[in-house]
């Protein structure tokens, strides 16, 4: 028999193209074990970054069957990026995953979470559109608007509140109205396993901002999609694209002091800060807002705990979602508690889900713009 790395990734000839990636993980010593949310939660040795990696290039070059066990940890990831900051290489864990669910998708190999995930999407996104089409509502919006507004399905669909401060805080801080997006990111369909559709979908948001002087996403999510998996699958946006608080960070200035917020713990979501590289801004807004610097996790910046709640995992390992939020949670109940500030929609709910007092950089952003839904 063939040593592994000389068998063409026959079963799986989609992978053909991380074979490398793949394999720095398969030869490695699993220096980066301790780093995943994943395998920290359930300890078992498929569940690492390496036990991923592994099953997914074994499916690929038919050392293993193509059978439940050895496809389901594809779908055992976050894509908190936390593995990368442990790696010599920096290798790519969370894309190759990305496209490992898609090709095991493709030869019919998928958790039933993940698959009812695809065949709902397009209902998903017609929710989104509704919901963008309420927020339409505003005073501050308008269709013609030069900005436009992402606010990503969750917080749409979940977070009303929110959602509504983020499009009055991003028209205040752009001293104009805004035109809020109808189209999603496509995310779910990245985390599911459909890479084509994944990408038709990022053109269909690239068309619908065409004209527009500037994209805001509120999503932490949605934003690490744009940047780094649309640009990853060759999806051009034609607007330059910004999270909310790079944007609220340029105009510190305009934002007041605001009382009665308490203690702030700030959490690093995975794709602002590893995703994006956005560990200050937030910071800056929270210190400006409190008139002092946030409280701080121990695990944090590059080095931030996930919350569990990205990549489908409440879909696909629900337990172990929970768990990871609720480690979270425990850390920032040991550091003192108060309140834990996020800037995505996903960790908020956990956090809220696992008792936590919980608040959004938007809302913060709002209080001290003064327009705030809830003053
Ligand atoms: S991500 Fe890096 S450290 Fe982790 S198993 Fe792969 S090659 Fe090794
Ligand atoms: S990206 Fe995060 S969840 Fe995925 S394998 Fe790496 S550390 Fe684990």
């Amino acid at each position: 028999m063939s040593r592994p790395d000389a068998r063409p990734l026959r079963r799986l000839p989609t992978l053909e193209a991380r074979k490398e990636v793949l394999e720095r993980c398969v030869f490695c010593p699993k220096l980066c074990r301790t780093s995943c949310p994943v395998s920290n939660a359930e300890p078992r040795e498929t569940l690492t970054p390496w036990g991923k990696m592994s099953m997914a290039y074994f499916v690929a070059n038919e050392s293993v069957a193509l059978a439940p066990s050895f496809a389901a940890p594809a779908w055992a990831c976050t894509g908190c990026f936390g593995c990368r900051e442990h790696c010599d290489h920096k290798n790519d864990v969370t894309g190759t995953l990305f496209e490992a669910r898609s090709a095991l998708v493709a030869s019919g190999e998928a958790p039933a979470g993940a698959r009812a995930v695809l065949d709902r999407f397009e209902e998903r996104a017609g929710a989104l559109g509704k919901n963008a089409r309420e927020l339409s509502v505003l005073p501050e919006v308008s269709a013609s608007a030069n900005t436009a507004v992402l606010v990503g399905c969750s917080y749409a669909r979940s977070l009303p509140d929110e959602a509504r401060d983020a499009v009055r805080a991003t028209a205040k801080l752009v001293s104009s109205q805004v035109s809020v997006v109808e189209e999603c990111c496509g995310a779910p369909l990245l985390y599911a396993g459909d890479t084509k559709r994944f990408r038709e979908q990022g053109e269909k948001l690239a068309r619908a901002i065409a004209g527009k002087e500037r994209l805001v996403v509120i999503d932490a999510g949605c934003a690490s999609t744009i940047r780094v998996h649309h640009a990853a699958a060759g999806v051009g946006m034609i607007a330059p694209v910004e999270h909310f608080a790079e944007r609220a960070a340029r105009e510190l200035g305009r934002l007041d002091r605001v009382e009665g917020l308490g203690e702030l713990r700030y959490h690093d979501p995975c794709q602002l800060g590893r995703g994006l590289g956005v560990y200050d801004q937030p910071r800056a807004i929270l210190s400006r807002a409190l008139g002092r610097a946030p409280a701080e996790f121990d695990r944090r910046r590059e080095d931030a705990r996930c919350s569990g709640a990205g990549g489908l995992l409440p879909v696909t390992m629900p337990d172990t979602s929970r768990a990871i939020a609720a480690a979270r949670v425990a850390e920032h109940d040991g550091a003192g508690g108060g309140t834990v500030v996020t800037a995505c929609a996903s960790s908020l709910r956990s956090f809220r889900k696992q008792g936590a007092q919980a608040l959004d950089l938007v809302t913060v952003v709002a209080r001290a713009l003064g327009v705030s839904g809830r003053g």
